[in-house]
């Protein structure tokens, strides 16, 4: 019984990889089609589950976006590594609850090794902790609490115990081209967006330091944000100038790097985040760049102390190891039970290994390159600033042409792309990702555009 399902799970799923190349990369049916085909009634009786998992594959198919495949030029969207997904189905078939060392020693170690091999691989300072979260965002949320205790620590305030009503002011430096989700996590933390100290950005989204500089000289608790990527453009904040800064006023300097941080992997784009290694935290994704299956992202911070302190926690019936023994995962993340996410990041870096990593990385920025190339013999295309790393911004004249054009190839199923504002006007963003995506996607993709220029 078991064995059929899996089985049979599989066969779609394999199905599924292997018509990506073919199948439109947007979805093929609308809202109301997909309710009609999900929906119906909660049945009153069961369903067995090979019935179950095919007629949810079948359902489910007109709506799945083709995200995994190598024409999704979406967001900033990674795939799946074959080992990293593979990984990820024996994560969900052994069900470990990866909260204790005393619920998987295996999932304990496994995240243990593969932080270290994250850690080498970025070249954070040897000693750092870390935290497999579900994303990004929560990496925010997992260092931002770290430097909320910690800058309050040395101001003789325990956030922990006493909260924020009554405690020292803390500035929050944050630049105007930060991502969303540095607002939510400091609005999580007690840090209302009305206390953000916004200091402006370049065109191409990087930190105005001098104004940086400016926001910290009345010294006092600080918590520093900075970025490496800029969502639409790809950009990088001068990271070490802004360590300069924040070292100077004792400010907490964390670096928002959720696709950005991994050209430290590449021996070729490190110097991009030439200075990083001087944070205090870094937050950063494995379902971006690093394709492992969703959801997978990693908090760093250079002081375990401060990082344990503020999200570990404990109770009578848990058994826990306390700081000396193995690793309990609930000591360094928001999460309490949890998915044991290291195995699919484990499987990823001992599939690529260094050198896969750095390729991996390069490759897709080469793709980038090739593209805006291709883009600026497609009549009436304007490239927006230059290709950074991974991403291409570009328009074809008024909005109403770029947003037709974007349309055009989003409809002909050839690429998924989306839309953004830059400079106050519309423009497309193109972030490339992925491990499958190849010289042929990006001239398909190019072609699709030059037929949507010549129909609209
Ligand atoms: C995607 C992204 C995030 C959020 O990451 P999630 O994994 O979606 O939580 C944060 N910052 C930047 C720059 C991003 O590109």
């Amino acid at each position: 019984m078991d064995d059929d399902v899996l089985a049979r799970a599989a066969r779609i799923a394999a199905d599924w990889l292997e018509s990506l190349d073919v199948r439109p990369v947007g979805e093929t049916a609308g809202l109301e089609e997909l309710r009609e085909r999900l929906g119906g009634p909660l049945p009153d009786g069961p369903v067995d589950p090979l019935t179950v998992v095919e007629e949810l594959a079948a359902a489910a198919d007109p709506g799945l976006i083709g995200s995994p495949g190598g024409r999704y030029f979406g967001f900033v969207i990674g795939g799946g590594l074959p080992a990293a997904v593979a990984a990820d189905w024996l994560t969900t078939v052994w069900d470990q609850n990866a909260g204790l060392y005393a619920c998987s020693p295996a999932a304990s170690v496994a995240e243990e090794v593969a932080g270290e091999w994250l850690r080498e691989l970025f070249r954070l300072p040897a000693g750092s902790s870390y935290a497999f979260v579900p994303g990004c965002q929560s990496a925010h949320l997992t260092c931002l609490a770290a430097a909320r205790h910690h800058v309050l620590r040395r101001a003789g305030w325990n956030v922990e115990e006493r909260g924020l009503a009554g405690a020292p002011a803390v500035r929050i430096v944050v630049s105007a081209r930060r991502h969303t989700t540095i607002d939510r996590a400091l609005r999580l933390l007690g840090f209302g967006t009305a206390s953000l100290t916004v200091v402006p950005a370049d065109a191409a989204g990087r930190m105005d330091v001098a104004a940086l500089r400016n926001a910290l000289h009345t010294g006092g608790p600080a918590i520093v944000c900075a970025q490496a990527g800029e969502v639409n453009t790809g950009a990088f904040d001068d990271l070490s100038a802004i360590a300069d800064a924040t070292s100077a006023a004792g400010a907490w300097l964390h670096v928002d790097g959720a696709f950005g941080l991994w050209v430290l992997a590449s021996p070729r784009l490190r110097h991009l985040a030439a200075g990083a290694e001087r944070a205090d935290s870094w937050a950063t994704d494995a379902h971006k760049w690093l394709n492992v299956p969703y959801d997978s992202g990693i908090a760093f911070c250079a002081h375990p102390e401060p990082h344990r302190a503020a999200v570990s926690t404990t109770a009578d019936y848990l058994v826990q190891s306390g700081p000396d023994g193995p690793r309990d995962q609930i000591d360094w993340t928001p999460g309490f039970s949890r998915r044991a996410r290291a195995f699919p990041v484990y499987a990823a870096l001992r599939s690529l290994g260094r050198r896969g990593v750095a390729d991996l990385v390069e490759r897709c920025c080469g793709h980038a390159r090739t593209f805006a190339a291709g883009l600026a013999d497609v009549p009436g295309c304007e490239v927006l600033g230059k290709v950074v790393i991974n991403q291409v911004l570009f328009r074809f004249g008024d909005d109403d042409t770029t947003d037709r054009v974007l349309r055009h190839v989003v409809d002909s199923g050839e690429a998924w792309l989306s839309g953004t504002m830059a400079g106050g006007r519309r423009a497309i963003r193109l972030s490339v990702c992925n491990w499958r995506t190849s010289a042929d996607d990006i001239e398909r993709t190019l072609t699709a555009f030059r037929r949507a220029v010549a129909a609209t």
